[in-house]
């Protein structure tokens, strides 16, 4: 039987959504949000959140600096849009509104990847406007956390309207097009080594691999010009082409080629 990274990545997709809901039952391992939060006593601070409180108070926040570093560290080792496809709650979200999206035939528009990148330049440009981190309010992962921590539901009927949209008019728009986050990610993504790797005598042009993939334009240049990895910033990292490849043509690379 082939190793599937599918079921690791949902493991961890499921323990990250149980961390932040955590405080429900009365658990004290992790305290605050993907944003900001403090996990056995280490500080853990989102590079993006850290950017925006930045851009807003034209202040810069040094006690946030060193756990900002070392996350972005870690994002870059890993890949970049890592963050997306492991740890975020609204991916999670996302996946499933696609699959229900596939079984009932409907939408399945796409949009420019490069939508994230105005995105995060725009959120950032807006914060420094207006001294206001907006996207700390409006975010879906903000808004469920807050739903989670204070029981502030009414919110998530934006998140619903969200999944709404996905599976009834464009595909994966919050995470492909929309999402700043992942703009932020993109980029450390393109100058990250990890890497799907890619063998070209190994593969048969079946396309099985740009079906399952969130972001299948990555795809193109390894399968039409037999690059040797996949190396856009956009790639997530979920590893559902390599789990799908009926040749193993697909692969992990830790390193540059
Ligand atoms: S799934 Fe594998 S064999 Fe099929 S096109 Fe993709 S890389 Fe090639
Ligand atoms: S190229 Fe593969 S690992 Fe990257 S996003 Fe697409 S399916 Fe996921």
């Amino acid at each position: 039987m082939n190793f599937k990274w599918w079921p690791i990545r949902r493991f961890v997709q499921l323990g990250i959504v149980t961390l932040i809901a955590s405080p429900l039952f009365g658990l004290t391992i992790f305290h605050g949000n993907l944003s900001a939060g403090e996990l056995f006593g280490i500080n853990l601070s989102d590079p993006f959140a850290f950017l925006q409180a930045t851009a807003a108070s034209k202040v810069f926040i040094a006690s946030f600096l060193a756990s900002a570093v070392l996350v972005t560290g870690i994002y870059f080792m890993l890949g970049g849009r890592t963050f997306c496809s492991w740890v975020c709650p609204v991916y999670l979200l996302t996946e499933w509104a696609d699959r229900l999206r596939s079984r009932f035939g409907t939408g399945g528009r796409t949009f420019s990847l490069s939508g994230v990148r105005w995105s995060f330049s725009a959120t950032i440009i807006i914060c420094v406007l207006t001294g206001v981190p907006l996207f700390e309010i409006l975010s879906p992962i903000g808004i469920t956390t807050r739903a989670v921590m204070f029981k502030a539901w009414q919110p998530l009927l934006l998140i619903l309207s969200l999944v709404t949209i996905e599976i009834s008019i464009a595909r994966r728009v919050w995470c492909r097009s929309l999402c700043p986050v992942g703009g932020f990610y993109s980029f450390l993504g393109r100058i990250s080594p990890l890497r799907v790797a890619f063998a070209h005598h190994l593969c048969t042009q079946c396309g099985e691999c740009t079906k399952v993939c969130p972001v299948e334009e990555v795809l193109e240049p390894p399968l039409t010009t037999h690059k040797p990895q996949v190396t856009s910033g956009d790639c997530t990292r979920c590893g559902d082409c390599i789990d799908i490849c009926p040749t193993q043509a697909l692969g992990v690379d830790i390193w540059y080629k």
